[in-house]
């Protein structure tokens, strides 16, 4: 975003040396990350068509470094699921996520939000137990909380994974399908799968309406999603002529740059006061 390319971590050479000190320097400073809580969550709201007020958003991790300033997932993100570190920063997402939708629920707004989880996380040992402990430490309402997966980070142990999806689904939480249409499984393995919903990769959508293939693709997953009782939701929506077509296939919800991009939670909440009552 912004003011990338300034001071962030660059891997500046393909030296092999210097790529792996830059890693190990970030692995370094990551640690300190979750120790002092150098973490936000950003919130970017998602619109369902039809709809003027808000009622779902979701919960991106940022990392406000002491002297890089605002680190993206992208550069840090790798190096926190190769060493491992996703399991207790992740941790801290799960806390912080329901602890904010409980506190906007508590003020009378209910804000489904959607976190992310690695596939990495879904083979730690205890994390339906840690998901409840943080559940029940925030006070915080399950159906109020979707989890997003990709079907790569399920498929790498989809017994396991398709276990440990239908034991939180049947806690209240509810399960989507992130980067739809990327993966390797057919559309039809989408059945088998304990999933409500299916977030359609920003890829696909960044070539519509023009791109042939697109357009067939999005309509195939629109279509055959509605077909299994599945919501559909587009990611990466950047336009008025994605979102008319989007529209125009019956996709109830959309979330991108077009709409509004990710928020601070000071920016999110006014972003739902003006969105809410005329
Ligand atoms: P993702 O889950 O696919 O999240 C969507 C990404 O697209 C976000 O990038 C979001 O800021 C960006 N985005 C949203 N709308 C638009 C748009 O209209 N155009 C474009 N070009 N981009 C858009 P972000 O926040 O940098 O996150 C990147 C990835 O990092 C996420 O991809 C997700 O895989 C991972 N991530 C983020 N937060 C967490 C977290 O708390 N836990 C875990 N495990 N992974 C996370
Ligand atoms: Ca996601
Ligand atoms: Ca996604
Ligand atoms: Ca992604």
């Amino acid at each position: 975003a912004k003011e990338e390319g300034k001071n962030d971590y660059r891997f500046f050479t393909s030296d092999m040396n210097a790529r792996a000190m830059e890693r190990l320097r970030i692995e370094t400073d990551l640690r300190k990350a979750i120790e002092e809580e150098q973490f936000q969550l950003y919130f970017q709201p998602t619109k369902h068509l039809g709809q003027e007020f808000i009622s779902s958003a979701e919960a991106l991790l940022r990392w406000q470094h002491p002297t890089y300033g605002m680190v993206y997932p992208d550069t840090f993100m790798s190096v926190a699921e190769e060493s491992g570190l996703i399991n207790q920063i992740g941790k801290w997402v799960f806390k912080s996520g329901m602890a904010q939708a409980a506190k906007w629920h508590s003020q009378g707004k209910r804000v489904q939000i959607s976190i992310n989880v690695s596939g990495r996380q879904l083979r730690q040992p205890h994390l339906i137990d840690e998901i409840m402990t943080q559940l029940l430490e925030t006070n915080c309402d399950p159906t109020l909380i979707e989890f997003e997966l990709t079907e790569s980070a399920i498929l790498e142990f989809p017994d396991k994974a398709i276990e440990i999806l239908r034991k939180l689904r049947a806690q209240g939480f509810s399960i989507a399908l992130d980067d739809f249409g990327t993966g390797y499984s057919s559309l039809s393995y989408l059945k088998q799968l304990p999933v409500d919903k299916v977030k359609i990769d920003r890829s696909f959508i960044s070539g519509l309406p023009d791109d042939k293939d697109s357009r067939i693709l999005v309509e195939a997953i629109i279509a055959l999603s509605h077909k299994m009782g599945l919501s559909v939701i587009a990611e990466g929506v950047e336009n008025e002529e994605q979102l008319d077509f989007l529209e125009t296939q019956k996709c109830a919800k959309i979330q991108g740059y077009f709409y509004s991009r990710p928020l601070s939670v000071d920016a999110f909440e006014d972003f739902v006061r003006r969105h809410s009552h005329p």
